[in-house]
């Protein structure tokens, strides 16, 4: 070789080193043939906390990074077989037992005769942690959207997709469904007499109630000011009555304290609407529960009053 080709070898070999030592992702070379570390950079060392030494010539899977990692002999086969690998995320254990999440590149190159592996390791924890981050603050945002500040209960919105939903999948399974639209009684007075506060406590109290009264497939919602909704999906008329009645007996038995006064006493009218007797679309039994409520109120209010229009 001549001087000058191999002063330039020696420039790129130095250059290659300084970026090799520089470099702000894990690098390690493998031994493609057998899996030992021929080397590792600085950053890597100091990412997982193990010394030099302690990767020199292990084979991958003997280094306690990577021991956690069940796989990490077939992982290496797969290195070996595949001339490109990459693991998006990746949990490897530091010395201190901090777990890091990375991202693993490898690739196959040749050297003379020999083959490597180059492992390329970025620490992705931060990255991971604003993504879960987003994700949840994502999940909270959409629960918020169907959700009635107030009272938890779903809102109108989700109650109207809901409702759309559930008719169809109870006139594709054959069974029935029941809707219920409960308005709070004299509801006005409340607040007249107690204040705002106060009628948003008994708004709160009524739907805590509802929620502890209900299946879990029921879906209750506040449907606008004190009138609510309840779906109650598979369920016979009966039962639906029989919800129903139920509900009205625990208005009546709601105690709250406003302001040092107890205050009870509270009734409700409710109006039952069912599908698909009284109604097969959602315009049809909004419709007819509400003009059963309507009945229920002009009949004195306190009951329940079950649709009497047939389709
Ligand atoms: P009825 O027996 O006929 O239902 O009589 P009502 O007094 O309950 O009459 P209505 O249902 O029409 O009154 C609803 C009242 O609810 C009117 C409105 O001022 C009040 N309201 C609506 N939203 C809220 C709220 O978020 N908080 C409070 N405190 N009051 C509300
Ligand atoms: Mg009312």
């Amino acid at each position: 070789m001549s001087a000058i080709k191999e002063k330039s070898l020696a420039d790129s070999e130095l250059r290659y080193r300084r970026l090799f030592e520089a470099a702000q992702d894990g690098i390690l070379i493998l031994d493609a043939k057998t899996g030992a570390i021929k080397d590792v950079n600085p950053f890597l060392e100091k990412l997982l906390g193990y010394t030099e030494d302690e990767f020199i010539s292990k084979k991958l899977w003997e280094v306690g990074a990577f021991k956690d990692i069940k796989a990490s002999k077939n992982a290496f086969l797969a290195l070996q077989k595949n001339e490109y690998i990459r693991y998006k995320d990746l949990p490897l254990r530091a010395k201190n037992g901090q777990l890091i999440q990375v991202e693993f590149v490898s690739n196959v190159y040749k050297e003379g005769h020999e083959k490597v592996i180059q492992c390329n390791i970025r620490d992705i924890t931060e990255r991971k942690q604003v993504q879960d981050a987003l994700l949840k603050s994502e999940a909270v945002l959409r629960e918020q959207s169907v959700r009635d500040g107030l009272t938890g209960l779903f809102n109108r919105r989700y109650m109207e997709e809901t409702l759309r939903r559930e008719i169809n999948r109870a006139a594709r399974k054959n069974y029935t469904l029941g809707v219920m639209m409960l308005d709070i009684d004299h509801f006005k007075t409340i607040n007249d007499s107690f204040g705002h506060k106060a009628g948003d406590l008994v708004l709160r109290e009524f739907s805590k109630m509802i929620s502890r009264n209900i299946r879990e497939d029921d879906i209750a919602c506040r449907y606008g000011g004190d009138e609510f909704i309840i779906v109650l999906p598979d369920t016979s008329l009966q039962i639906t009555c029989e919800r129903a009645e139920q509900i009205l007996s625990l208005t009546k038995q709601l105690q709250m304290h406003i302001e040092g006064e107890q205050v009870g006493g509270i009734t409700a009218s409710i109006g039952v609407s069912f599908f698909p007797d009284n109604g097969i679309t959602k315009a049809d039994i909004l419709r007819t529960v509400d003009m059963a409520l309507f009945c229920a109120k002009n009949n004195g209010r306190d009951r329940v009053i079950l649709s009497d229009r047939q389709v």
